[in-house]
This record gives structure tokens, C-alpha cells and sequence, in this order.
């Protein structure tokens, strides 16, 4: 039995997310931990909320709440959505837990010991209205170059140049619209990944299976102009990891807290704990999925983002794992993702174009979004909604191929035969050639899983529901049964057993569909066909089923129409 670690993504705190930011990571980390599982694999599935940073206390604060109260309510918002779309992770964790503060401060104190942190001395801008030293982005003012009067301070979104926040004219804090700043110096501490370029250099190198899209993005990280720069990892807020070195205070920087982008992957690893705490397990039982010390040598560890978080899966936390100089896991396979695209734009949280994961399971099951998501996943490039192809998709694939499927040979077995297997008959043939290409297909189909292919897994899927289809369609028991009821028999007992194997399969994609047709077979039996042959007599002739209700509803012309004209505008 394999062990694999799977860590998706971690989504930010301030509000819900939208179907773009799900497919980008947590769902397709779900279908291969859904696999994985199916397969009698060992599984760690773990994901989080990213709790920390700027747009967080202003989210608090425009919600006019404390912000780690407001983060509570939020993360069980999100943790409660994640759970109706079926994501099946193993702790859902909180990057501002106790667990999360203890090891960011560990291994801080390490990167310390190892030589890899220095401090340095900064002007940054003070806002005494707000009481706060104020983010570059937070600065707002007029652009010298354009005069544009809602530059900000570290870019003009008019005429895109790069400002500091000292070149803006009358700048004013984002915050409170005060223009009472000042410039004061303010100390931080920088992690001095420049010291590690080689040693990622060579990390990087050794990732031979990894795609190159992937390995050319760190490349050009480490190489480029002066290559990989040291980076900033402390910042000057009240909410966020107090920085210490380890246990100890850390002088010269007290108030001051870690920046979130140094948490938020450690969270990977605290989530493990935080698992192993909230079930009164012992550490060692979180470790070996994390120490290569303590049973993790074994362990496949893969990572699922959206490709602007690629640089710092490929080199930001692998330097603080590496330049801690402990034996912590470093993944062995990242997936990234392109953008889903929304009916001709963008999806925008700000603007609320688009479907947001709540919005989505209002009008529909989890299953119906998880299908047409997944099969059309942004991998090899940014892919889009539209309204018209989610109909499309769902009314053939789910209703039509699979739905109809289903219905057809249970409505039919229980007119002529009553709700159990029929006796009688024997496989010929027929069904000999449909073992054999399904046996052809669902090995294709586990490739395609296991290479995390998450498009042609689906194709593959697909495929193999059609081909029960059109077994159904040639054998025709309905015409068989008044010459031969026997061999209708048999056609039947072979289509009921289909709808087990379809469940096994599909469970991944559509695990909500794969549970009610797994019932209406009266079944618990959820092994993998290693076998075909065998998986399709599972359900012997007297097995009682029943029939279930229709599984997927076809979307009608009124209903698209009516989902577009509401989701196009802004969020209400
Ligand atoms: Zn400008």
C-alpha cells in the first residue's frame, strides 16, 4: 500500500470563493485523493485557510469585527462549503492555529541558527490616523507620470509604471483616506535565499518528471537579472505569527509579526499536526507523514495550485524547508493549473462576476458543477465557462450517458424481472467483447489518474460510460426478452452490475451520483476492478436492488438563460 501526502492550495480567508479558485486547486486535489483512496492507498489530505496579511484585517474591519473573530466565522464558512462540494480532506486546518504559530516560529529560529536570516533596515510609510505603518498597495495618490489620481503605491494601474510610494503627489492612506503619513525606518528580517540558490538549483535539476512549465518558472526565479533575491519575511501588523526565534523573543522585533506568504506553507505541515491534535493521536502519527526521520521516506508527497503560486511552492518554501537543515518532506510532484475564464471575461471576486462556490450548490448538486469543472480543468492552458457548454455537458454526459443509463436498465429489469439480478443465462460474446474493452479502457482511465491528467481521466470516464450504453443499445434485452428471456436475463444482470462498476469509478468525480447508485444496487462493495471479468459479476442473480430517482436533472433553455442574466452582473 502506497502513502501519499496531498496538500491543495490554501484559499484566503476574506470571503467565498469562486468556481475559477476551486477548480485551480482544491478540487482537482480531491479527485486524485478520491483515486488514490479508491485504490486502497494510504491518503493525507490536508487544506486550510490562509488567515494572515493586510486584506484580512481590512475585510474585519469593513465586516466591523475583530479580525480573529471574523477569521473563525469565515473559516467555517469556507470549511462548511468545502464539505457540500464533497472536497474529502483529511483536516481542513487554520494557518493562525496554535500549531501553525509554534512551527513558523521553529523554523524561523532555525533558518536563524543556520545563518539564512538578516535584518535589515527600511523606510516605510507611517499612517498616524491609522496607527499603522501602511502596505506599499495601501498608499494612494496621484501618479507623476500620468496623473491619474488613484495610483497606488506600488503601481499606476492607468499607465502601469512602477512607483514608490515617496514619487505618488498628495498621497493619502487607502485605509482612512487620511494624508497625515510620514516616512519612518522600520526593521525587518529578510530570509537570504540568494545563500541557497545553488542548493535549489540542484533541487530543481534533480526534478527530472516534473513538466517544464513548472521547472522553467523556478528557473527563471534563480537565474534571471540578478537572480533569486532574498526576501522580506517579516512585516509591521498586529494580526499574524509574533516573530520569535523558536521559544525565545526575538530583540528588535517585538509588535512586529511574520509575513503571510512565510506562514502559509508551513500551514501544510501544521495542518498534519492540527489533524493529529483534533484526534487525540500522538505526534508521531502526524510526523511520518512529514519526517523523513520518522517514516516519511516513503511517503509521495503532491502539491495542487493555480501557476501563480508556482514560485513559491518551487523555491520560497522549499528554501525555508531546506535552509532549516531538519529532515522535513519536500514534495516529490506539484500540479499547476491555468485560469478558468468566465462567459468572455474574467471571474472577479471584487466585481462578483461569476459563479461563487455558495451561489453554485443554490441552484445545483455538487456533481453536476464537480463534472464539467473537472472535465474541462485549465491545464495545458486557461480554459472557460459559458453557460451554454455547462448545459451542453451535463445534459449529454450526466443525464443523457449516464443518467439514462441507469434508469433504463433498473425500469426495465424491475417490469419483467422485479427489483432483484435476474437468474438465467450466461455472458457470451457480447459481453466478452465489452469486458474486454472496458478492461482496455479503465486501465487508460488509472494512467490518466495517476498522471494526474485530470482532462482525459474524464474523456476516459466518459468513454467507459458510453460503452455500457452502447452494449445496452446492440444487446437490446427489451427485443431479446420475447424470443430468448434467458439471454435477456443474463443482459440485465450484466447492465445492473455496470451501475455498481460505474460507481466505483465515477466516485471521484461525482462521489454524491457514485453513493446514491452504490444504494439503489444495495450494495457496500466499493472495490477497484482490478479484475473486469469478476467486478461484473459482483452482484449475483437474486441481489435485490431498487430503482433510484432520476440522478441528474437536464438544465432547460429558461433555467441557462436565467443563470446567465443573474450571474453577470455584480454579486449581490
Ligand atoms: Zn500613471
Amino acid at each position: 500500500m502506497a502513502r501519499i501526502l496531498i496538500t491543495s492550495a490554501i484559499p484566503y480567508i476574506n470571503g467565498i470563493k469562486h468556481l475559477g479558485n476551486l477548480i485551480g486547486s482544491q478540487l482537482p486535489a480531491d479527485l486524485f485523493a478520491r483515486y488514490q483512496r479508491g485504490r486502497g492507498n494510504e491518503v493525507m489530505f490536508l487544506c486550510a485557510t490562509d488567515e494572515h496579511g493586510t486584506p484580512a484585517e481590512l475585510a474585519a474591519a469593513k465586516a466591523g469585527k475583530p479580525v480573529a473573530e471574523y477569521c473563525a466565522e469565515m473559516h467555517e464558512v469556507q470549511a462548511d462549503i468545502a464539505k457540500r462540494f464533497g472536497l474529502s480532506f483529511d483536516h481542513f486546518g487554520r494557518s493562525s492555529s496554535p500549531q501553525n504559530h509554534k512551527l513558523t516560529q521553529h523554523f524561523a529560529g532555525k533558518l536563524a541558527e543556520a545563518g539564512l536570516i538578516r535584518e535589515v533596515t527600511e523606510k516605510q510609510v507611517y499612517s498616524n490616523a491609522d496607527d499603522r505603518f501602511l502596505p506599499d498597495r495601501y498608499i494612494e495618490g496621484t501618479c507623476p507620470n500620468c496623473g491619474y489620481e488613484k495610483a497606488r503605491g506600488d503601481q499606476c494601474e492607468n499607465c502601469t509604471k512602477q512607483l514608490d510610494p515617496t514619487d505618488l503627489i498628495d498621497p493619502r492612506s487607502a485605509i482612512s483616506g487620511s494624508t497625515d503619513l510620514e516616512v519612518r525606518e522600520t526593521k525587518h528580517l529578510y530570509l537570504r535565499q540568494s545563500a541557497m540558490k545553488d542548493q535549489l538549483d540542484a533541487w530543481i535539476d534533480s526534478k527530472t518528471d516534473w513538466p517544464v512549465l513548472t521547472t522553467s518558472i523556478a528557473k527563471k526565479w534563480l537565474h534571471d537579472g540578478d537572480g533569486l533575491q532574498d526576501r522580506g519575511i517579516t512585516r509591521d501588523l498586529d494580526w499574524g505569527i509574533p516573530v520569535k526565534k523558536g521559544d525565545e523573543d526575538w530583540p528588535g522585533m517585538e509588535g512586529k509579526v511574520f509575513y503571510v506568504w512565510f506562514d502559509a506553507p508551513i500551514e501544510y505541515i501544521a495542518c498534519a499536526k492540527e489533524w493529529a491534535d483534533a484526534h487525540g493521536k500522538p505526534d508521531a502519527e502526524w510526523e511520518r507523514w512529514w519526517r523523513t526521520d520518522k517514516g516519511a521516506d516513503d511517503v509521495r508527497y503532491v502539491q495542487f495550485m493555480g501557476k501563480d503560486n508556482v514560485p513559491f511552492h518551487t523555491l520560497s518554501f522549499p528554501a525555508t524547508i531546506l535552509g532549516s537543515g531538519e529532515p522535513w518532506k519536500l514534495v516529490d510532484h506539484l500540479k499547476s493549473f491555468n485560469y478558468l475564464n468566465y462567459d468572455g471575461g474574467q471571474f472577479s471576486t471584487s466585481q462578483g462576476r461569476g459563479v461563487f462556490m455558495d451561489q453554485a450548490l443554490d441552484i445545483l448538486p455538487a456533481d453536476y458543477w464537480r463534472w464539467w469543472l473537472l472535465s474541462h480543468a485549465p491545464e495545458s492552458s486557461d480554459s472557460e465557462f459559458t453557460w451554454e457548454n455547462f448545459q451542453q455537458s451535463v445534459n449529454k454526459d450526466l443525464a443523457d450517458v449516464l443518467g439514462n443509463f441507469v434508469s433504463r436498465i433498473t425500469k426495465f429489469c424491475r417490469s419483467k424481472f422485479g427489483e432483484e439480478v435476474p437468474v438465467g443465462g450466461a455472458y457470451g460474446e457480447r459481453e466478452q467483447a465489452l469486458i474486454e474493452e472496458l478492461t482496455k479502457r479503465i486501465r487508460a482511465y488509472e494512467a490518466h489518474m495517476e498522471a494526474m491528467e485530470v482532462r482525459k481521466s474524464a474523456q476516459e470516464l466518459r468513454a467507459i460510460w458510453v460503452a455500457g450504453n452502447e452494449y445496452l443499445q446492440a444487446a437490446a434485452p427489451w427485443s431479446t426478452f420475447k424470443e430468448d428471456p434467458e439471454q435477456a436475463a443474463a443482459q440485465v444482470r450484466m447492465g445492473l452490475n455496470l451501475i455498481r462498476l460505474y460507481a466505483v469509478l465515477s466516485a471521484p468525480f461525482i462521489p454524491e451520483t457514485s453513493a446514491r447508485m452504490l444504494s439503489a444496487m444495495n450494495t457496500l462493495d466499493t472495490s477497484w476492478p482490478e479484475g473486469v471479468d469478476a467486478a461484473l459479476s459482483a452482484l449475483p442473480a437474486g441481489h435485490a436492488f431498487t430503482v433510484p430517482d432520476v440522478l441528474f436533472a437536464k438544465i432547460t433553455d429558461e433555467q441557462r438563460e436565467d443563470w446567465q442574466t443573474r450571474f453577470a452582473g455584480v454579486r449581490s
